[in-house]
């Protein structure tokens, strides 16, 4: 195809606002799938994204389409994913595109999540076509909101696409917009080949999968290239696009989106932002790649049945095969044996992972509280990047320690703004700014990462009835006054339940800490001191005390059968604890003693 017939384009929007909808309607109209192959959110392919209605990886569809004017067009969408934590995928999409369509639900106007992406797409260099999606619904509100474009993003909303990608309404204008409104790409056919790898993932049948965009010269099957980031050559032996499904091709060439396979065994083989070129004479300068993705929050995750650790380092391997971001080594827990300590790019990267393990794997897991990198100073003058609160050294030898800051932008109605505002201050937040969009309320503040990995979205979720949206991005590492806070049960210390807090908050979480324990903790036949503490100064403390009775001692002799089954739940439940010297805490007790309401 000639540069001038492709256009290629994302869609940016905030989640739930119609982003997958109106993908499906594109392709559906220009009859890229056939009516009934058409099944709904065509692109988000995992069950899980398909269960929690968002879209995880990237995904790429190319469209035929004849515009008005009689010409024929490829169309080359990439769809992105909406949530905070995958915004790296977001960005490195957005190079592979010269235009976007800003997608916001007309009847909720600008959130969070849409100024984030817009942002990226802004810093991308494209060129914007607002859509105002959901006008069949009565709450839709059209003005309104293109003027809320146009006040907080700053672009021009007054061509505007009003759009019902429920019923198919403004479909058509937009395929027009695309074709006329957004700049064909542009490259060099004689030059040698740039091609940009814009993602990759494993696939059983054609081992990895590599997404390119092709910036100058032609892919072709059975060429020799070169990975231009660690001089490996490669035979590529397949190369096609997706329909969505999958297409070979002879060749790809400038300005085209399509994928390569290459024999290669492992997406770790593979670097996103990579300039893919010929294997001699190729091209001298790379494309500037991008920023690896750097994991952000960990934690441990290990089997609740330890005879199940291998089933379960078998389950990670096979996930980090299609997931580079996704980062793990072996961890042994005096408490919990043999597990992972796993990094992810957020909480909801981490539940996806610990979803797909327990589901798809059928492994049940104990995962520890999350926790942030930490850089701690130590006095000899070496820092050391904490992963682990367990791991955290002599605090006579530390000088200081640093934590990541973020910087969270937080859209909410008016009328939870006093409640939005509370809780940041409660996390130890300093507003940066507050700002007034309509009836609309937008607060910018600097917040530790700590305090947010844990419950803060779903905080801010129940404070405002679910009417506020929430990003935010890494900032930075500052001093503050952290120590380390052991949780001690039936005198032994219980190192999956170790935190960093601030010492100011120490002692209230500490008391908080224990008397949730005390609840998620069953009584035993012994009296159980629960205590957390700061080196060797005991903070707060709860005593559980002793169970009277057996449980089966209630049913006198005769009834054996209701005896037998009292002591099977019994041992099923105890299955799913774990024994801490003398103690048993089942498994939620990890996650809901760090929890704080
Ligand atoms: P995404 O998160 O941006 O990909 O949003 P989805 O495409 O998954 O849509 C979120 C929800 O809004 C789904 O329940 C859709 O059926 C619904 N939806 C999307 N577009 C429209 C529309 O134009 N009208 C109505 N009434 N509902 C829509
Ligand atoms: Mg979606």
């Amino acid at each position: 195809t000639d540069l001038a017939h492709i256009r290629n384009f994302s869609i940016v929007a905030h989640i739930d606002h119609g982003k997958s909808t109106l993908a499906d309607r594109l392709i559906q109209e220009t009859g890229t799938v056939k009516d009934r192959d058409m099944k709904e959110q065509l692109l988000d392919s995992m069950d899980i994204e398909r269960e929690r209605g968002i879209t995880i990886k990237a995904n790429t569809v190319r469209i035929d389409y004849t515009a008005d004017n009689g010409e024929q067009y490829v169309l080359n969408l990439i769809d992105t994913p909406g949530h905070v934590d995958f915004a790296y995928e977001v960005s490195r999409s957005m190079r592979a595109v010269e235009g976007s369509l800003l997608v916001v639900d007309s009847t909720q106007g600008v959130e969070a999540q849409t100024l984030a992406n817009v942002y990226q797409a802004i810093d991308a260099d494209h060129d914007i076509v607002p859509v105002l999606n959901k006008i069949d619904l009565p709450a839709s509100d059209c003005d309104r909101v293109a003027e809320q474009i146009e006040d907080v993003i700053g672009i021009d909303a007054s061509e505007a696409i009003q759009v019902s990608a429920k019923t198919g309404q403004g479909i058509h204008e937009t395929l027009e917009a695309i074709v006329t409104h957004l700049p064909a790409p542009k490259g060099n056919l004689d030059a040698p080949l740039k091609a940009m790898l814009v993602d990759s993932w494993y696939d059983a049948y054609l081992g990895v999968i590599v997404l390119v965009r092709i910036m100058d010269g032609t892919l072709k099957k059975g060429m020799r290239v070169k990975f231009m980031s660690n001089n490996t050559l490669h035979h590529v032996d397949r190369v096609g696009v997706f329909r969505p499904e999958m297409e070979m091709v002879d060749s790809l060439g400038p300005g085209e989106i399509g994928f390569l396979t290459a024999s290669i065994k492992q997406v770790r083989d593979t670097r996103v932002g990579d300039t893919i070129t010929n294997d001699r004479n190729g091209a001298e300068i790379a494309l500037d790649g991008f920023k690896p993705a750097q994991p952000v929050v960990f934690c441990g995750l290990f089997p609740v049945d330890s005879s199940e650790f291998e089933d379960l380092r078998d389950a990670i391997d096979k996930l980090a095969l299609n997931d580079a971001s996704f980062s793990f080594e072996m961890e042994t827990s005096a408490a919990l044996g043999f597990g992972f300590r796993c990094g992810f790019l957020g909480l909801l990267h981490l539940e996806v992972i610990r979803d797909r393990i327990e589901r798809e794997y059928d492994i049940e897991l104990i995962t520890t509280a999350p926790s942030v990198i930490y850089h701690v100073f130590m006095k000899d003058g070496e820092m050391i990047e904490l992963h682990n609160p367990a791991d955290m050294p002599d605090p006579s030898k530390v000088d200081h320690i640093e934590e990541p800051r973020i910087k969270a932008t937080i859209l909410v109605p008016d009328e939870f703004l006093g409640d939005v505002l509370k809780l940041c201050q409660d996390r130890r937040g300093i507003q940066m700014d507050l700002t007034y969009a309509g009836s609309r309320a937008m607060v910018v503040y600097d917040l530790p990462l700590n305090e947010v990995v844990f419950d803060f979205y779903d905080r801010l979720k129940s404070v405002t009835k679910g009417y506020a949206s929430f990003d935010y991005q890494m900032t930075g590492y500052t001093e503050d006054a952290l120590v380390k806070m052991s949780v001690l049960v039936n005198d032994e210390p219980v190192d999956a339940l170790s935190t960093m807090v601030h010492r100011d908050r120490a002692e209230m979480r500490g008391r908080a800490m224990c008397e949730k324990l005390k609840d998620l903790i069953p009584r035993h036949m012994f009296k159980i001191p629960i205590q957390a503490a700061i080196g060797g100064k005991v903070i707060a403390r709860e005593t559980l005390s002793a169970l009277r009775k057996d449980v089966t001692a209630k049913c006198y002799g005769g009834d054996a059968t209701r005896k037998r089954k009292l002591l099977d739940k019994q041992k099923a439940g105890k299955k799913k604890m774990r024994q801490f010297g003398k103690v048993d805490i089942p498994q939620e007790a990890f996650i809901s003693a760090l929890k704080m309401d």
